[in-house]
């Protein structure tokens, strides 16, 4: 047993695993960051949504098919995918990583994304893994940035670089919190820079983020990384707003 593995037995001990949603004891720690009960209730995104923004086709007869949204504005981003929608169990595991400052929260949702398999996503298109970054003020508030923890264990799974200090949060923008689309791409413009176009020029790139929301903020990032000469840039997300807006 390597020192590593001893400590974890041994912080298993004196914490035990427990559900991130409800706090219910785990049994198996190692793969299961959910007690079975949450895990049951997720909406896993695994089919019938939408190929360029992934919103899932909830109760349509129609399967996967381009969404209103993406016809009447074409994202700059190629794809977005999620691992579940934006429901109880996620957001209450997501609420507690970001506003209780829970490393370990976002370590072990981290984990969870990169366990999700992205049925349709060909990693293999890709080179390098961008969180969306935090702006500073906000940084220092919280004390982390959540999506890079999610970025470093996709990084680790799929074996590619992460770098977070490319793509920088210049402007403070509100809480996108209660604004519609056009009021959220309205206040989100101009708030990203590149801090090294030549380190973005050629790549293929991977935005990570906790949620998709309206894709407001993800479309904006896009757009700064295609400017700067980025080949492609898809999205990936720990979760999914998924009211039906096709
Ligand atoms: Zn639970
Ligand atoms: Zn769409």
């Amino acid at each position: 047993m390597s020192l590593r593995e001893l400590l974890n037995d041994v912080s298993n001990i004196i914490f035990p695993p427990q559900c991130l949603a409800c706090a219910e004891m785990i049994n198996q720690p190692a793969k299961q960051v959910f007690c079975c009960a949450c895990q049951d209730k997720i909406h896993f995104i695994t089919d019938d949504f939408c190929p360029i923004c992934g919103i899932p086709f909830l109760s349509s007869p129609a399967g996967s098919h381009i969404c209103g949204n993406c016809l009447e504005n074409d994202p700059y981003y190629i794809q977005a995918r999620a691992v579940a929608g934006f429901e109880t169990v996620i957001m209450g595991a997501i609420h507690k990583f970001k506003y209780s400052r829970s490393i370990s929260t976002g370590n072990a949702l981290g984990l969870f994304m990169a366990g999700f398999s992205f049925p349709d996503f060909d990693f293999s298109g890709y080179s390098l893994f961008i969180p969306v970054p935090l702006h500073i003020k906000r940084l220092r508030e919280r004390g982390f940035n959540q999506s890079l923890l999610l970025a470093k264990e996709m990084g680790k799974k799929h074996n590619l670089p992460v770098n977070f200090s490319l793509l920088k949060r210049c402007k403070s923008t509100l809480t996108q919190t209660g604004l519609n689309k056009a009021e959220r791409e309205k206040n989100v413009k101009g708030a990203f820079v590149i801090a090294d176009r030549k380190k973005v020029a050629g790549e293929n790139i991977i935005l990570i983020d906790d949620v998709y929301t309206t894709g407001a903020t993800l479309n904006e990032c896009a757009k700064v990384l295609l400017e700067a000469g980025a080949q492609k840039v898809a999205v990936l997300t720990l979760s999914r707003v998924t009211e039906k807006h096709a």
